[in-house]
């Protein structure tokens, strides 16, 4: 027999659909339906309320209280019952609103006389919508099955919402996602840049939220849900040789997936009247509202688990496919969750921007996007939510900001900023062919960052001297498997082709840490940074590191070669990295093979130790290269990767910098050549500091090369090293106000 009560429901969502297909405008039908549910649910009151923008929400419908409320009535965000209920995505359930905590009155309403008081979150996939709400005079509170049943109504509103159903002009209800929406992220690569939205995953629309056969939908679902048991447990098969914690994970999603309480929750969704899409949103969202809320680590990764499942049942609901066969749009932007570096490079260089939710300075979508000097903002939370298809976006990566349909005003004023920034590249353009001399007669040598083919253009482009730091992990990490001692053999000769008569410092592998190759078994280890990484690595399993060596020298073709070893902390870990370059090097002489005219074989220093090693190890390296980066972090104990730590401890710092001192003198007595490859020298007000302290060769991103190169040849470095060897010996913590202040006036 079938329950009245979803019988009821069933009849009010019909209702409610129907209300879509008969003409009308948006206000029209908006009071058609909450005279519709007030009917249906026997209140005394039946209330929407929409956001006007994202802080503030509007009354814009009733059956119940004063009409002349609808449209005059505002909340903000968290203001009274009706904004607990957005901010928190919860319901609230009183009998008796007035007592209840944050209970705000609204004379206009007239809803004095309303004791009991039920509001349910409408929205759809962790997007805000709105608020439903009904009242009744008399003192109780509402039944777990009238809560349901509302959630479900709500549920259908969301989705009407989406489908422009309360859009219109008139009474100044704005469609959803047509808000101007500011983001404020973090700096994941400089740059601006204007544009239009590209998903890298599209929003799955539901055309139809109300089903009409409930038996046929809990067959729809079922199948579904069979097909995707399936796919997990393929999935699954594939693991076999994955590790333990991508296993953990598809465990994790399995376990979700054959979950009883998810299958017969969006089951009895369907018998109250809801299409088996609907019902995967409906539990989607509630769960995604619970679990927003909680601060555990664990539970918040199972958002995301939950997220994926939805996301793939209704796609094979809807049949809708990440390929929708949409064509990117011009000048594109890449909004995602999260994006790993394969895909981003299949991008390539076609965006001009991107924008995720997640990622930090260091990861691989990072590094990738650093390398095609694309802007990167990290961190900007929810916007998959907001953004659809096409939507204009500004691109702030120098600030960390995002704009989502911007203002024109503001529009006007970033273009302002793009104009400027392409002056000013104009003006270093014409530097290109220029040294880096500056007005002592001193020449620094600048040189650029790179790892991947697509950045060699750059070398051209920027005018750099050479490559000063060639982080060979990107290969590795932007495949599936190690890749093969020819295929390497094969890239290094190109990258050295590209290069043509300038010098390329190749890294060796400098894996571990933050940079997990797909295929490697990753290492449970507390403190990833300060664990088995780089050269420990290639150190305790020869294999890689000897292939990689071969590979190098075979690239080479007979040519001058650079090899340098990352994070070396004592001498005898270089001079092992160094023995079995030159071992593998007398090994192809030995086959007949052509060996490089010259071969300089240096040492990144990254580790405060290796600065206080015996001059025998200097007098051993040919060159050495400072990874400001990791040498930072080790030096302040601050992780690179924490953005609450990173920022607290300058560069300039007058220990820190006694300390590269110190390095420098070191390097000049045993003749040892000396660049700085972090971050930092790419830095304007850095970069100067350094050369002023005596470091002749600074290696950073392509774009930093002209802003650096049209500084040194405006500044004396004699007058800037006396001006902040004279504040040191003031007591000053830190040099940059006297750089800073110098630079300026030049
Ligand atoms: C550094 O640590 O400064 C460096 C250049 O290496 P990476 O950033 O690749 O660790
Ligand atoms: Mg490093």
């Amino acid at each position: 027999m079938v329950d009245r009560s979803e019988s009821d429901s069933r009849t009010l969502l019909r209702r409610l659909r129907d209300t879509l297909a008969t003409g009308g405008g948006a206000q029209d039908r908006l009071d058609r339906i909450t005279a519709l549910i007030a009917d249906s649910m026997r209140t005394h009151v039946c209330s929407i309320y929409l956001f006007r923008d994202p802080e503030t929400l509007e009354l814009c419908a009733t059956e119940g209280l004063n009409r002349e409320a609808v449209h005059q009535t505002r909340m903000r965000l968290g203001e009274g019952l009706v904004g607990r209920v957005a901010r928190s995505g919860q319901p609230v359930n009183t009998g008796n609103a007035p007592s209840e905590p944050g209970f705000r009155y609204m004379p206009e309403t007239g809803e004095e006389i309303y004791s009991s008081f039920l509001g349910v979150p409408i929205q759809r996939v962790g997007e805000r919508l709105g608020v439903l709400v009904v009242q009744s005079r008399e003192a109780r509170e509402f039944s777990d099955d009238e809560l349901y049943g509302l959630e479900v109504v709500a549920m259908v509103l969301a989705e009407m919402t989406e489908l422009g159903a309360f859009t219109g002009e008139q009474n100044g209800i704005g469609a959803t996602h047509r808000f101007p929406v500011m983001f404020r992220g973090a700096t994941g690569q400089e740059g601006a840049a204007e544009g239009h939205v590209w998903l890298h995953e599209p929003r799955v629309v539901v055309t139809n939220p109300v089903g009409d056969d409930p038996e046929a939908e809990k067959a729809r679902l079922e199948q579904a849900v069979s097909s995707l048991q399936a796919q997990i447990d393929d999935m699954l098969i594939g693991a076999a040789q994955m590790d333990k914690e991508q296993r953990q994970v598809l465990e994790a999603y399995k376990m979700l997936a054959h979950s009883r309480g998810w299958v017969r929750r969006m089951g009895e969704d369907i018998a109250l009247g809801l299409s088996a899409e609907a019902a995967v949103e409906k539990e989607q969202s509630t769960a995604r509202a619970r679990l927003e809320l909680s601060t555990d680590p664990y539970l918040r990764e199972r958002l995301h688990d939950l997220d994926d499942l939805s996301n793939r049942l209704l796609r094979l609901l809807t049949g809708q496919g990440s390929d929708t066969g949409a064509e990117l749009p011009l000048n594109p932007v890449l909004v995602a969750r999260n994006i790993g570096p394969a895909e981003l490079l299949d991008y390539g260089r076609k965006l001009k921007g991107v924008v995720l939710e997640e990622g930090s300075v260091g990861s691989h979508a990072a590094i990738v996007a650093r390398a095609l000097a694309i802007p990167l903002v990290i961190h900007a939370t929810r916007i998959t939510m907001e953004a659809l298809n096409g939507d204009q976006i500004l691109v702030d990566g120098d600030q960390g900001f995002v704009h989502l349909r911007p203002e024109e005003t503001v529009a006007a004023a970033f273009r302002d900023k793009i104009a400027m920034q392409a002056v000013a590249q104009k003006r270093y353009a014409d530097l290109r062919e220029l040294p880096a001399t500056d007005l002592s007669g001193q020449t620094i040598s600048l040189m650029m960052n790179a790892g991947l083919m697509a950045d060699l253009p750059s070398l051209q482009g920027s005018g750099a001297d050479g490559v000063g730091l060639f982080r060979t992990e990107l290969q590795f990490l932007i495949r599936t498997r190690v890749p093969r001692r020819s295929e390497l053999a094969a890239l290094y000769k190109r990258v050295m082709d590209a290069a043509g008569e300038k010098r390329v410092q190749f890294r060796t592998l400098d894996i571990g840490s933050d940079k997990v190759l797909p295929y490697m078994k990753p290492q449970d280890e507390p403190n990833p940074a300060m664990g088995w990484r780089a050269i420990r690595v290639g150190l305790d399993k020869p294999g890689v590191l000897r292939m990689q060596l071969q590979a190098l020298l075979r690239g080479a073709e007979g040519r001058p070669l650079s090899v340098m070893f990352p994070f070396i902390a004592t001498p005898d870990e270089f001079h092992a990295a160094k023995a079995s370059l030159l071992h593998e090097r007398d090994r192809e002489a030995s086959l007949g093979r052509p060996v490089p005219s010259e071969l300089k074989i240096g040492a990144m220093l990254e580790t405060p130790s290796l600065g206080f090693a015996p001059d025998s190890f200097f007098e051993a390296c040919d060159f050495i290269s400072i990874g400001g980066n990791d040498l930072k972090q080790f030096f302040f104990a601050a992780d690179r990767e924490n953005e609450r730590v990173r920022r607290r401890y300058d560069t300039l710092d007058t220990a820190f910098l006694t300390f590269l001192e110190r390095i420098i003198a070191r390097c000049e007595v045993n003749h040892t050549a000396l660049s700085f490859c972090g971050e930092d020298a790419g830095r304007p007000i850095e970069a100067l500091t350094f050369a002023a302290l005596g470091i002749r060769s600074l290696s950073m991103r392509p774009a930093s090369i002209g802003p650096v190169k049209h500084l040194i040849r405006r500044a004396n470095l004699d007058d800037l090293r006396h001006l902040i060897l004279e504040a040191r010996k003031q007591g000053a913590q830190s040099v940059r106000p006297v750089v800073t202040h110098y630079l300026a006036g030049l």
